[in-house]
C-alpha cells in the first residue's frame, strides 16, 4: 500500500475539513479485507494524510473509526434503536415505514437499507458534502437529546445527517445496483447508520486504530524532521508508547491534543494517569486449584486477598485547590466545595449518581494532608445489624441512578485493595507491598463503610486453603492471590495478568471460569410459562470478527419472577431477524422463536465443553479437527448472575472459550492416559 505513495484521496487539500467521503473510502477499504496487516495499513495511511492536511481534525475522525464519541466516562451513548432510525430513513428518503420495514426484513442491514433508501432518491441538488467534524457534532447532538420530546430530536437530527449523506456503493457513486448485497463500498449514510446503530462492522479492533495512530505519528514525525521512513523498531516503540499511555489514561481528548503538542515520544512525560480519567482495571487469571497458584508463583513473595463479591469501583478524588493540575479530567466531572470525586465502573462507567452516600463521605477515610487520589476497591453490600458482607444479589437491588443518600436501603462497604495515585503522583510502578503499606497508613477503615481487603501472605498450601475457606464463610467469591514484591508485582492497567490469579470457590472442581455471554435470542416456554421465554439462546464474543458466535440455550437457574422479569427487560431488544454479526446454525429447527439486539450479558457456569454444529463459538479454530461446522457448546450450562456492568464487547472471547475446551480436552487425555499406565 505504501508503496503506491499516493494519498489514498486526492481531492482533499490541505486545511480542508477532513472529508467524511475519505473516512468512508477507508473504512469500505478496511471492509473489504480480512487482513489485519492490510487493515492497519488502510488506517495508518489515511492518518498520515490527517496529520499532513488537517491535523485539528485527527480527534473527531479516530473517534469516528472507534465507534465512540467521547470516552467511556463522559457517558455519551448511541445505540440507537431500530424502530427510531427505520423512521428517519423514512422521512430523510420519502420512502414510507412501510417499504423500509420490508427492506429491513429482506436485507437485515439498517445501514444498507439506508444506502438503497438514498440511491433510490431523486436527487435535485447536490448537498453540501459532509466534514467528519460535522459528521462528529451532529451525532453527538443526537446522543446528547435528552427528555421530553427528545425522540422527536434525534429523529430530526438523523434526518438532517442522512439527507446530506451520499448513497454510493463503489467508489465512482454508482447509483441503481443490487445494493441488497453488500459489496463494500464508501456509503455514507451506511456507516452513518450503522454509527448510530453502536457498530461498524468493519472487523476493525479499537486497538487496531491505536497502532495505526501510533504508526502514522511516527511516520509523521519522521517526514516532518525530513528523516527517512521509520525502522520497524522505531514503528515498534512509538506503537509501545501509546499503548501504555493510552492503558493509564485512556481518553483520546487528553491525548491527541497532547501529541500533536509535544510529539509522541515526550507523551510520556505529559500524560500520565491523573484522577478524574479512569483507567482500565487490571484483571486477573483464572486459575483451577491451590497448586496451579503455587507452581506459577514459585519462589516468589505472594498474598493472598479475599476476591469481595460486590462491583468494582475506582475511586478518584482530588481537593479543590488542586482541581487546576488536571485538566483532561474536570469536563464531565462534578465539583463541589469538598473538590472532585468520582466512582467508576469496571466499564470506566461513571457511577458517582448510584453511590452519593460513598462520595459524600471520602474525606473522612484519609488523613489531613491527602490532596489527590485514586483506589481501587470493590462495592459490597453489607448488613448494618450483623455486620457482615451480603450477597451480591442484594447490591443488585441497588438504584442506578439518581439516588439519593439519604432515601439508600441497601448499605454498602467499600473494600480497597489498591492504590493506584496518591498525592499529584501515580503509584502504578510501585509494588505491591509498596501500594499497600502507603494505602495503610495513609487511609482509614471505618466498619461497615471504608476497609481494606482482607488478606494473608503465604506460600503454605494448608494455610492458603484455610484462607479461602474463612474468605467463602465471609460471603466472599473465594481469593485473588496477587505477586507481592519485584517489578512484575506492579499495576498493570487493562491487562489480564498471569500476577494476579483468581481462586474462586466453586470452580475449583470444574472447567475453570465462568462464562460472560451475550444474550442473542430466546424460546417461549411450555405449559405454565409460555407467556414467558423459557429458555435463551447466548453468544461468546470473536473480537476479530467483531461476530458473536451462539455457544448454547440456556433455561436453568431462573426463578418464576425472574422469567417474568426477563420477558420484560427484554421484550425492547425483540428484532425481526438476527443481526448479520451473528453467527448460528442455519439449520430451521436450531432457531430461536425471537431475536434480540445485543445488550444483556450474563454470568454462567457450565459442567464441561463439547463439539456441536449447532453452535458456533470458535468454530474457525476447531476447522480442521471437526471437519468444520462444530462449535464449542456448554453442556448443562446455569445461570449465575446478569454482569450489568459488561458490555456485549467484554463477553468472554471466542478464544478464551477454544482455549478452555483445549485445556479440559488436555485434562481428558492425561487422565485417561495415567488410568492406561494403571
Ligand atoms: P469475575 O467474574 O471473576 O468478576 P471479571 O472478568 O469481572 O471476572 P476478574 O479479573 O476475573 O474480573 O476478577 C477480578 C474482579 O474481582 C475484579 O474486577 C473486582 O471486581 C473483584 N475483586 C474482589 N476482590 C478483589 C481483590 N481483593 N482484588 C482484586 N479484585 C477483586
Amino acid at each position: 500500500l505504501k508503496a503506491t505513495g499516493k494519498d489514498p484521496y486526492p481531492d482533499w487539500k490541505a486545511g480542508d475539513p477532513v472529508p467524511y467521503a475519505a473516512l468512508c473510502t477507508t473504512f469500505s477499504l478496511v471492509e473489504m479485507t480480512t487482513k489485519r496487516l492490510i487493515i492497519l495499513a488502510h488506517c495508518s495511511l489515511f492518518l498520515q494524510q490527517v496529520l499532513r492536511l488537517t491535523p485539528n481534525d485527527l480527534l473527531p475522525t479516530v473517534q469516528l473509526m472507534i465507534n465512540k464519541l467521547a470516552a467511556d466516562y463522559a457517558g455519551i451513548e448511541l445505540g440507537i434503536g431500530e424502530s427510531l432510525i427505520m423512521k428517519a430513513i423514512g422521512e430523510s428518503t420519502g420512502r414510507s415505514l412501510q417499504v423500509i420495514k420490508a427492506d429491513q426484513h429482506e436485507i437485515g442491514d439498517l445501514g444498507l437499507v439506508a444506502a438503497k433508501s438514498r440511491g433510490n432518491q431523486p436527487t435535485m441538488f447536490k448537498p453540501k458534502p459532509l466534514t467528519v467534524r460535522g459528521v462528529h457534532e451532529g451525532l453527538l447532538g443526537i446522543a446528547k437529546v435528552q427528555g421530553h420530546g427528545s425522540q422527536d430530536k434525534k429523529i430530526s437530527g438523523i434526518k438532517k445527517l442522512l439527507s446530506a449523506a451520499d448513497s454510493a456503493t463503489s467508489g465512482k457513486g454508482n447509483k441503481g445496483v443490487d445494493i441488497t448485497k453488500d459489496k463494500g463500498g464508501p456509503s455514507e449514510a451506511k456507516f452513518i447508520v450503522r454509527f448510530l446503530e453502536g457498530k461498524l462492522r468493519l472487523g476493525l479492533a479499537e486497538r487496531t486504530v491505536l497502532v495505526a495512530l501510533a504508526q502514522a505519528i511516527v511516520t509523521h514525525e519522521a517526514a516532518v524532521a525530513g528523516e527517512k521512513s521509520p525502522t520497524p523498531e522505531r514503528l515498534a516503540e512509538g506503537e509501545s508508547v501509546l499503548k501504555t499511555v493510552y492503558s493509564e489514561l485512556p481518553s483520546y481528548e487528553v491525548i491527541i491534543p497532547a501529541m500533536l503538542e509535544h510529539g509522541l515520544f515526550d507523551l510520556p512525560k505529559v500524560c500520565k494517569l491523573q484522577p478524574g480519567v479512569p483507567l482500565k482495571p487490571m484483571l486477573a487469571k483464572p486459575t483451577k486449584s491451590i497448586t496451579e497458584v503455587l507452581d506459577r508463583f514459585e519462589g516468589k513473595e505472594f498474598t493472598c486477598e479475599y476476591k469481595y463479591d460486590g462491583e468494582r469501583a475506582q475511586i478518584h478524588f482530588v481537593a479543590p485547590d488542586h482541581i487546576h493540575k488536571y485538566p483532561g479530567s474536570v469536563a464531565t466531572l462534578q465539583k463541589d466545595q469538598k473538590g472532585l470525586s468520582a466512582i467508576f465502573s469496571r466499564n470506566s462507567e461513571d457511577l458517582s449518581k448510584k453511590y452519593p452516600d460513598v462520595l459524600g463521605k471520602l474525606d473522612s477515610w484519609v488523613q489531613k494532608d491527602v490532596n489527590s487520589f485514586v483506589l481501587d476497591c470493590e462495592t459490597v453490600a453489607w448488613d448494618t445489624v450483623n455486620k457482615k458482607v451480603l450477597p451480591f444479589q442484594q447490591l443488585m437491588t441497588r438504584k442506578r441512578k439518581d439516588v439519593k443518600a439519604e432515601d439508600v436501603k441497601v448499605k454498602v462497604c467499600v473494600f480497597a485493595f489498591d492504590l493506584l495515585f496518591f498525592n499529584g503522583e501515580p503509584c502504578v510502578k510501585k509494588s505491591l507491598r509498596e501500594r499497600r503499606e502507603l494505602l495503610h497508613k495513609c487511609f482509614q477503615p471505618i466498619e461497615g463503610e471504608f476497609q481494606f481487603a482482607q488478606f494473608g501472605n503465604t506460600n503454605v498450601l494448608d494455610e492458603i486453603q484455610d484462607l479461602l475457606d474463612e474468605s467463602v464463610k465471609a460471603s466472599c467469591e473465594g481469593l485473588m492471590v496477587k505477586m507481592l514484591d519485584t517489578a512484575e508485582s506492579g499495576y498493570e492497567p487493562s491487562k489480564r495478568s498471569r500476577n494476579w490469579l483468581k481462586v474462586k470457590k466453586d470452580y475449583l472442581a470444574g472447567v475453570g471460569d465462568s462464562l460472560d455471554l451475550v444474550v442473542l435470542g430466546a424460546y417461549y416456554g411450555r405449559g405454565k410459562r409460555t407467556s414467558v421465554y423459557g429458555a435463551f439462546l447466548l453468544a461468546a464474543y470473536n473480537p476479530n470478527t467483531d461476530k458473536y458466535e451462539t455457544i448454547c440455550n440456556i433455561g436453568t437457574g431462573f426463578s418464576e419472577t425472574r422469567l417474568e422479569e426477563l420477558h420484560e427487560e427484554l421484550t425492547p431488544l425483540v428484532i425481526d431477524r438476527p443481526k448479520p454479526f451473528y453467527s448460528h446454525s442455519t439449520v430451521p429447527k436450531d432457531q430461536p422463536d425471537v431475536w434480540f439486539e445485543p445488550r444483556l450479558v450474563w454470568e454462567v457456569k457450565t459442567a464441561d465443553l463439547t463439539l456441536s454444529p449447532r453452535y458456533k463459538a470458535a468454530a474457525d479454530d476447531f476447522e480442521g479437527t471437526t471437519g468444520g461446522g462444530k462449535g464449542v457448546s456448554l453442556r448443562f450450562p446455569r445461570f449465575i448472575k446478569s454482569r450489568d456492568d459488561k458490555k456485549p464487547e467484554q463477553a468472554t472471547t471466542t478464544r478464551a472459550v477454544a482455549e478452555m475446551y483445549r485445556k479440559q480436552e488436555a485434562v481428558a487425555q492425561e487422565t485417561s492416559g495415567k488410568r492406561g499406565v494403571d
